[in-house]
């Protein structure tokens, strides 16, 4: 009898332990492949969402692995104002009210800077925009980082952006210029690298979000020009590494410099927050945005699934990949609707089981 009792105490605790400790596993990775923080997303362009209409495209997402949809703009194709147009027309409000009903979270994506300071203020200011490497103030690209009178245009229009962009992660991404060489020399910013001067621009930029939005993360974009890591500022907490290895090839593994410029960033930035934002799907960039080629993505499952690993093995966890031109009904047009699903099917699955 005692024996038998002791039987039951030992199965009891088994039982309990083998539901206890699958939940303490899980409870101590911050993030596994199937939590809501491990993104699995792809980046479009409005106009991408007007040519299929906002319900086909979340018929499609919905009936694939993707949880996130990020919104992108930019100066040379679409800029933030034809993405405010679109938000609040009503396919905008459609898309904003479907991806809520199907657990799809909303981000944006933006190249902003010549949107917050306007361009045509250079006539009265020049102050407020860089200086080239020949000592001249130019209004091409970015800005002139140190220049707080800059910073007081900025916050007011910040506060204005921020009234009908509310990313649904919290997440910002409030870009700088694209740019091989467009930052500053002046002599308040010329000690200090390009990754410096974009973590500065986002330091100062978060705070100005998160007294609108306390729960507020923003972007640091490592690609380009600010691949490099910072060395000299830090990130203020809630900077997130944000890896974009644009141009890279596809058919072999990130080129060790990359992978080096990776891991250097993942030293100054918290691994667990860290976001790849990638080019697998992006027929707009292997079309080197030329409408007139509208070439097809050179998709490889194989590819794909080994790029994960090697970030999955550095830590990260969100993922999202531009598929902007590849999903829009031109390319259904060219190259099939069903190749493309298939595609954006195989690349949330591989995110989801990896
Ligand atoms: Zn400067």
């Amino acid at each position: 009898m005692k024996n038998k009792h002791m039987k039951h105490r030992l199965y009891f605790i088994t039982s309990v332990l083998s539901y206890l400790i699958p939940i303490c596993f899980y409870c101590s990775c911050s993030v596994t492949p199937n939590s809501k923080e491990a993104f699995r997303g792809i980046v479009l362009y409005p106009s991408d969402i007007r040519s299929l209409g906002s319900e086909k495209l979340i018929d499609i997402l919905k009936k694939t692995d993707i949880n996130l949809l990020g919104l992108h703009s930019n100066t040379l194709t679409e800029n933030l104002d034809s993405l405010k147009v679109f938000l609040e027309g009503p396919e905008g409000q459609l898309l904003i009210d479907l991806c809520k009903k199907n657990n799809i979270d909303l981000e944006y994506e933006c190249h902003v800077l010549q949107e917050i300071l306007p361009r045509s203020l250079f006539d009265n200011h020049p102050e407020y925009f860089r200086m080239d490497s020949n000592g001249e103030r130019r209004n091409d690209l970015n800005i002139c980082f140190s220049s707080e009178e800059a910073w007081g245009v900025i916050e007011k229009n910040v506060n204005g952006l921020l009234e009908w962009m509310q990313p649904t992660t919290n997440r910002y991404f409030f870009w700088i210029d694209d740019s091989p060489d467009g930052f500053c020399h002046c002599d308040l910013c010329k000690s200090y690298s390009q990754s410096e001067q974009a973590l500065i621009y986002e330091n100062r930029m978060l705070k100005i979000i998160r007294k609108v939005n306390p729960k507020a993360t923003l972007a640091h974009l490592a690609y380009r020009s600010t691949i490099e890591a910072p060395g000299n500022i830090k990130p203020d907490k809630g900077i997130f590494l944000e890896f974009a290895p644009i141009k890279r090839n596809y058919e072999v593994p990130l080129s060790s410099e990359l992978y080096s410029a990776l891991k250097e960033n993942l030293e100054v930035f918290p691994k667990e927050t860290a976001h790849v934002l990638e080019y697998w799907l992006d027929a707009s960039m292997f079309s080197s945005w030329d409408r007139d080629k509208w070439s097809k993505v050179p998709w490889n499952p194989v590819y794909c699934r080994r790029d994960i690993e090697l970030y999955r093995n550095l830590g990260i966890r969100s993922f999202t990949s531009f598929a902007t031109w590849m999903l829009h009904q031109h390319y259904f047009e060219l190259y099939g609707r069903e190749e493309a699903i298939k595609v954006l099917n195989e690349y949330g699955s591989t995110l989801k089981r990896n």
